[in-house]
């Protein structure tokens, strides 16, 4: 297949890169680095299988030559108020990647008589009420809270997707990705993995907002890949969750990650800036994942943190 990335300069968007690359697909990755860094696609360079169109998928989207699929990785997507990277802090781009990018990226998909995969979230379904949550759960959503500005635009993403996909019968798949982690996050993206990996490997204690009891589900790259892949190669047009169900709390993963790093520093409670707007619960329920693609993640969190560890090492200097 011949298939377009949008946010291939991401940290998702380049592991994709290098997965469709390895399958043997033609790939063309394109971003405007708001968010993203070039170095994560500087080991591409010369392959002959791929090609890198700098662009804001904001506006109109032009690709020469005949396309397969469409991928729409492209939106900001770390939920930190301190970090520049932060959605919060872009909040109109934000907005329009999810929005206008989604509507350019079925356009494209259209003209080309196309597949295109939506890259969606759990933030959909907001501070949930339901748990763990189902593809068929609504979601519980503030639509002016801080995390809007992300949440509605991949609601209205998915909404788009789905009205191309009954009136224009544009085959569709979208993929509600949970919390994933891996080499290849910016050390000051500012969301809690690659924060605790830095902060333990400086020998900092870990900053945990609020209580520490709030929880997260983990899914280590590689396998969300690999279930992405397999979602773009079955016929599924309904949202399918992909994300790892092992459920724990920030305080037992700070826990985890001084023990791997052997890092004495400990852990600092901090009160939470996020206040209401940080979700209490979060894990997937991955039935429909493990039904219709035969995927369920391999790789625990501990040998997760561990594989990731290098490339924080590598990225603080200190190997
Ligand atoms: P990322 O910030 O590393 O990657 C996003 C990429 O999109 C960046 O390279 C950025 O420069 C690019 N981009 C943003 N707006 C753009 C625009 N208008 N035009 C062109 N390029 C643009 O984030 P990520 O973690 O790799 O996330 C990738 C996708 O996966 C996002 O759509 C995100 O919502 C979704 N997602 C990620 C997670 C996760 O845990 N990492 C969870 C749920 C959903
Ligand atoms: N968090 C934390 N310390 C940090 C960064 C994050 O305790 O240094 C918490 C945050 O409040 C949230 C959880 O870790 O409850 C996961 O945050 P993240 O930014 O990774 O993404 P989210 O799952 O909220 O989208």
């Amino acid at each position: 297949m011949r298939i377009l990335i949008t946010g291939a300069a991401g940290f998702l968007g380049s592991h994709l890169c290098d997965r469709l690359l390895k399958e043997g697909h033609q790939v063309i990755g394109m971003d405007n680095f708001i968010t993203g860094s070039p170095d994560n696609l500087t080991h591409l360079a010369g392959h002959p299988n791929f090609s890198f169109i700098r662009h804001d998928v904001s506006n109109f989207i032009f690709v020469p030559g005949k396309l397969d699929a469409v991928m729409h990785f492209a939106s900001p997507a770390s939920p930190n108020a301190n970090s520049p990277f932060g959605y919060v802090n872009l909040p109109i781009q934000t907005m329009k990647a999810g929005a206008l990018g989604t509507h350019n990226s079925l356009g494209l998909a259209r003209a080309n008589n196309a597949r295109l995969l939506l890259a969606s979230t759990s933030e959909i379904y907001g501070d949930p009420l339901e748990h763990p949550q189902r593809e068929t759960y609504w979601g519980h959503v503030d639509p002016i809270g801080l995390r809007s500005v992300y949440d509605e635009a991949k609601r209205f993403a998915e909404a788009l997707t789905m009205a191309y996909h009954r009136f224009h019968d544009i085959d569709t798949r979208i993929v509600r990705i949970f919390n994933t982690y891996g080499p290849r996050m910016r050390l000051d993206d500012g969301r809690v993995v690659p924060n605790f990996l830095q902060q333990a490997l400086r020998q900092e204690p870990l900053t945990i907002y609020g209580d520490g009891s709030q929880t997260r589900s983990f899914c280590y790259v590689d396998d969300l890949i690999e279930g992405i892949y397999r979602l773009l190669l079955s016929d599924e047009h309904d949202p399918v969750n992909i994300g790892n169900p092992v459920e724990l709390s920030i305080l037992e993963l700070a826990q985890m990650t001084n023990q791997i790093t052997q890092n004495p520093a400990g852990i600092r409670i901090i009160p939470s800036e996020r206040g209401e707007s940080d979700p209490q619960r979060r894990q997937p329920d991955i039935t429909r994942a493990r039904k219709i693609l035969g995927w369920e993640p391999e790789i625990s969190l501990r040998q997760g943190l561990e594989n990731t560890l290098p490339y924080f090492k590598s990225k603080l200097g200190l190997v």
